[in-house]
């Protein structure tokens, strides 16, 4: 298989691949992803775009109390556990980091509510820097293709970091997303219109 090949004509369909959350700072991305958990990147915009208006530093966070910030972010589910991480993550930041979000993996994901993959995609997309997230997408597309044959989602990070030299990874990240989002959806993957269809496993072996 030739996974560099295969990347390349999947940039052809998703041209425009990247992140799809709205943000203006690396502390407004860390909000967004951690708000984004189990709910839509769409979801996630609405949602912020009104509490950015509001609250955009860890100063004004740390200060809030679960009860301000709920009612603000309650349609993304999960409220509670997402506002208390948010709210202590702040502090933190404040306290331990002097009110910036560190670019470091181990600093990262010290802080409340943030987790591998949301640490990877704030190194990845705020700070440009080599990081392999595998959310949902990523796993399932990665394994039909027969990328990974991983059973975790720790194990197919690891398969996509030795198929792809570490300059390539943050395309892989955002093209295999949109490619899981838009083609090779988790019900019904759109075989008969994937640019890929004659290298994937999944197709070739159906
Ligand atoms: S051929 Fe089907 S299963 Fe394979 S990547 Fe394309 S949409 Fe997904």
């Amino acid at each position: 298989m030739n996974a560099l090949k295969i990347l390349e004509k999947l940039k052809k369909t998703h041209p425009n691949a990247g992140c799809e959350l709205n943000y203006s700072s690396p502390f407004e991305l860390l909000i967004a992803v951690i708000l984004s958990a189990q709910c839509t990147d769409k979801r996630v915009n609405m949602i912020t775009k009104e509490l950015f208006k509001l609250y955009n530093k860890p100063e004004q966070f740390a200060e809030l109390t679960l009860e301000e910030l709920v009612p603000i972010i309650y349609s993304c589910g999960f409220f509670n556990n997402k506002g208390k991480n948010i709210i202590e993550m702040s502090k933190q930041l404040l306290n331990r980091y002097n009110g910036e979000v560190p670019s470091n993996m181990e600093e990262l994901v010290s802080l409340p509510g943030v987790g591998r993959k949301t640490a990877s995609v704030v190194r990845s997309v705020a700070f440009k820097l080599p990081a392999m997230p595998v959310d949902t997408h990523v796993f399932r597309v990665s394994r039909r293709i027969g990328f990974s044959n991983g059973s975790t989602v720790s194990d197919v990070e690891h398969d996509l970091c030795e198929l792809f030299n570490d300059k390539y990874w943050n395309d892989v990240h955002h093209t295999l997303i949109f490619h899981g989002r838009y083609i090779c959806k988790a019900q019904s993957p759109k075989c008969k219109e994937c640019i890929i269809k004659n290298e994937c496993k999944y197709f070739n072996n159906k």
